[in-house]
């Protein structure tokens, strides 16, 4: 038996993905390919609340987080900064030479609105980058607040990372006027790594054209235009889509509704668990995020022996903290398939492994 992962992806995957995923090759311009892509099409737009199209990357989520940027972003981008991956999406930004600036928040705290619209009335940006889930830090950003203030400035074209929130609570993206929300597969979805799900209005294509140097293998044009005709411009990870397949009508089975409401109750019995042990969450309780939650190393728990511990006892992996807070937080997955059942063996085995070194 391997290990089951419990940091913040890649997660385990369950046995039906993994079956699915072992189905024939087809032709990525035959017809089966194209029922493949059209059956997901509807499903995929349910579960972003978009009649938009929803576009299917094989690439890590930073191909497309990098390559929105690219087709969107001409006149300059307000990076919105609150821990490790929206950090990076600044550098990233300069990397592909666009205009970018920082707005920073200090780590475990959301994105403020107010200090989003003093920025963007600077006049300097066409396009804004946020992470819902902030996943190094466990904070949720308000969403709905944030939006409101972009849909202020009608230039802005809005790219929103929700990698980690994506499922576990809705997202309801054409309501909000999110232009490009895109989430990866090893997260919430608790597929393999590899895939990007992005879906894209029109208004971010219509900018897109505009940019020449958007590249081939991310722009949004090709996919719109292969979109169209059920396909993606390359030849797509097969695989993966069947592995997507399966999980979205198992995600239908289950009932979207039923499925927030899982991972909600999960979120909440783990955070009590924390709570009760000594261990409060980096964000305050009320900008905890759905899927994992970042617990602050209170105690001082030596956690590489307790991931140690963890592992040799009970096959768990969790997380021990991210980038400049490892050792000081530690976070535990809650996406994807988690039930009540593994939460109750999950909870049991960390009392048992806090136990082995006193706590
Ligand atoms: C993991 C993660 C990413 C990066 O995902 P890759 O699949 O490694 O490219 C980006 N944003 C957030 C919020 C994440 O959690």
């Amino acid at each position: 038996m391997s290990n089951r992962l419990y940091i913040p992806g890649p997660l385990t995957v369950s046995e039906s993905v993994i079956k699915a995923m072992g189905r024939p090759m087809v032709g990525h311009r035959s017809k089966a390919f194209v029922s493949l892509y059209n059956d997901m099409q509807p499903r995929l737009q349910t579960m972003f609340f978009t009649k938009d199209p929803v576009y299917l990357s094989t690439s890590s989520a930073w191909g497309v987080m990098e390559g929105a940027l690219r087709n969107v972003c001409r006149k300059g981008v307000l990076n919105c900064m609150n821990g490790a991956f929206s950090d990076k999406w600044n550098d990233v930004a300069r990397r592909c030479g666009r205009p970018a600036e920082a707005l920073q928040f200090e780590w475990g705290t959301p994105v403020d609105p107010a200090a989003v619209r003093k920025a963007l009335a600077s006049g300097k940006f066409d396009c804004i980058t946020f992470i819902h889930s902030e996943t190094s830090t466990g904070t949720l950003s308000p969403i709905e607040d944030i939006m409101a203030v972009v849909r202020e400035f009608p230039d802005v074209i809005s790219v929103v990372d929700s990698v980690s929130s994506f499922s576990t609570l809705p997202i309801h993206k054409d309501r909000l006027g999110i232009d490009i929300l895109l989430t990866g597969s090893q997260k919430a979805l608790a597929l393999p790594p590899g895939l990007a799900i992005v879906s894209v209005s029109e208004r971010a294509r219509e900018r897109a054209k505009l940019s020449a140097d958007r590249g081939y293998y991310f722009d949004l044009i090709e996919f719109h235009d292969n979109h169209l005709k059920g396909m993606t411009p390359s030849t797509p990870c097969i695989s993966l889509l069947y592995g997507l397949q399966q999980k979205l009508l198992e995600v239908e089975a289950e009932g979207l509704e039923n499925r927030f409401a899982r991972h909600l109750r999960l979120n909440e019995r783990m955070r009590a668990w924390g709570l009760a042990k000594g261990f409060p969450l980096l964000p305050a309780p009320e900008f905890g995020t759905r899927g994992l939650n970042c617990f602050r190393n209170a105690r001082n728990a030596d956690l590489e022996r307790l991931n140690e511990t963890l592992k040799s006892r009970h096959k768990i992996v969790i997380d021990g903290g991210y980038g400049k807070l490892k050792g000081k937080t530690f976070r535990i997955s809650n996406m994807g398939d988690e039930t009540d059942e593994t939460v109750t063996r999950l909870i049991a085995a960390l009392d048992d492994s806090f136990a082995e070194q006193g706590m």
